[in-house]
């Protein structure tokens, strides 16, 4: 049978296309646009055989799926030096049922948090896409981090030859074993800065530098490129779709559900990456009956999904769940293009109403299409995130995350609500060791008035460990004793002027 190709081509314009290898190496498109699928190929092996494949036998069969200019020996080398020992469990990833769910664990790779899923594979598919397309150029990563994703494309990018990575992150606005995790990173290639700002802040700058023609033109005198490791990249959005696929047939594997039974997906929220995957999943035929959107405070995406308006014009909250606390979720633009009907012009419109004025209103005729897809959306405030962390630790012993607490959260919620007691995939995004205050004090309230502030970090890792049960992870005990080698931090408009200091232009 000859092959499905599928060719990208930009969210705003139907004109720009590109093959997988070119929207890799590029990272978002000209126009300023998303790449998207030309369409959405479909998954018709039986789910019975999905069952008893591995996590990298899954992976070739979803990524050669939709990456369809790579040849099977391209991807087979991506994968096998993508999910290796560098994942603390044999199968990648894992479920766990507890508290009355279900928890997809994607937290056992190098830097504890779901974003090793896709990030330890992206090098390697920017390397091979660069050698497919004869680029010679050095690889530039220019990435803005909420938290997780700078550690995790620092730790993928580490000295891999042909290319060099720099990340932004807001100094202040993350875990302190975030930023810990960040600043003692080693490698040749990479550079890390604080800035004077929020996370948005960080990704509105970052998207400008890779607009700005004249900074462009010095990187190609100098034989460089700019990438991106955020999830905009379809390097990284592919490699989520994988997981669904994998988890759907674990549940089969192990008789929870019956081939081709339908369940639910609730997803811890940000950029809109994650849960746009399972969207992608569900549209290449995986059983998917709702998408549940989960928030925190910075609840922006529930407001869109119950009024149909985006507004970023509000307060940016700090909460104990840092890696959401997103007002712009740049792959929403995916979902408004295929809600448009696919419509580039539309979509334009709505983002240059965003960048402009800072919201947009979408069509009831959209709203409509969102609902067919099987999206709801909720959020949880932080008392009911502290609370839910707590609830599922006395039922089940079990520790979540605050990120995972808050679609747990959520989750019961909407199963009150709407009374729907389907299988649901409650996804984890990342090992409570990372978050370990707000998870050691959620469980201890108590702690809080003795002055849980005294205790350091190390001493709240010791009780987790108690608490748990859990090993401490090996990317926790790495961080407790590193050289701390990253002390850049530069206010907002100066961010352009440290890339070109840094990378000699
Ligand atoms: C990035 C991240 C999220 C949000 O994922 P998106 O794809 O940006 O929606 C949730 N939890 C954790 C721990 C993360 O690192």
């Amino acid at each position: 049978m000859e092959k499905d190709q599928i060719i990208y081509q930009s969210t705003r314009s139907g004109h720009l296309t590109a093959t997988a290898s070119e929207a890799i190496l590029q990272g978002i498109a000209p126009d300023g646009g998303l790449y998207v699928p030309d369409h959405f190929p479909e998954y018709t092996d039986s789910f019975e055989h999905l069952a008893n494949q591995s996590y990298q036998q899954v992976a070739l069969k979803i990524m050669s799926m939709l990456l369809t200019d790579f040849t099977e020996e391209e991807l087979k080398h991506c994968i096998s030096c993508a999910y290796d020992s560098k994942f603390d469990i044999p199968q990648i990833t894992r479920l766990k049922e507890a508290g009355g769910a279900w928890y997809l664990e994607l937290f056992h790779g190098a830097t504890i948090a779901f974003k090793d899923m896709a990030l330890s594979i992206l090098p390697h598919l920017m390397t091979t896409a660069a050698k497919k397309n004869g680029v010679t150029d050095e690889i530039v990563i220019l990435t803005a981090t909420s938290g997780d994703t700078g550690k995790a494309a620092m730790a993928g990018f580490a000295d891999v030859p042909g290319t060099r990575i720099i990340v932004f992150y807001p100094k202040g606005g993350v875990s302190t074993i975030q930023e810990k995790q960040m600043v003692t990173q080693p490698g040749e290639n990479v550079h890390v800065v604080g800035i004077r700002g929020n996370f948005d802040d960080a990704q509105t700058a970052v998207k400008k530098i890779f607009a700005d023609k004249a900074i462009q033109e010095r990187m190609e005198k100098s034989g460089k490129r700019f990438s991106s490791a955020n999830s905009i990249n379809i390097g990284r959005l592919v490699p989520q779709i994988v997981y669904y696929f994998y988890a759907y047939g674990q549940l089969v594997k192990e008789g929870k559900i019956p081939a081709g039974f339908r369940i639910n997906i609730c997803v811890p929220t940000g950029n809109f990456g994650n849960l746009l995957a399972a969207f992608y999943a569900k549209m290449m035929g995986l059983p998917v009956e709702n998408l549940i959107c989960a928030s925190n405070e910075n609840r922006v995406l529930t407001d869109f999904f119950h009024t149909g308006e985006y507004n970023r014009n509000r307060e940016f909250k700090l909460t104990s769940s840092p890696s959401m606390d997103i007002l712009v979720s740049s792959n929403l633009e995916r979902l408004i293009y295929e809600s448009a009907d696919l419509h580039t012009q539309m979509t334009s419109t709505f983002m240059d109403q965003l960048s402009k004025e800072g919201s947009y209103q979408i069509s009831e005729e959209m709203r409509a299409d969102m609902k067919e897809y099987g999206f709801y959306a909720y959020y949880a405030t932080e008392k009911q995130t502290a609370e839910e962390i707590r609830r599922v630790w006395q039922e089940s012993g079990y520790v979540i995350d605050p990120h995972t607490a808050v679609a747990s959260s959520v989750y019961h919620r909407y199963r009150n609500e709407i009374e729907d007691q389907e299988k649901t995939l409650v996804v984890s995004t990342a090992s409570p060791y990372k978050f370990v205050r707000s998870v050691v004090t959620a469980i201890r309230p108590e702690l809080a008035q003795k002055g849980e502030a005294q205790l350091s970090d190390d001493q709240l890792i010791d009780m987790l460990h108690e608490i748990s049960g859990v090993g401490i992870p090996k990317a926790i005990l790495e961080v407790q004793h590193a050289l701390i080698r990253h002390d850049t931090v530069v206010d907002v408009p100066d961010m352009e002027g440290e890339v070109a200091k840094w990378l000699g232009l």
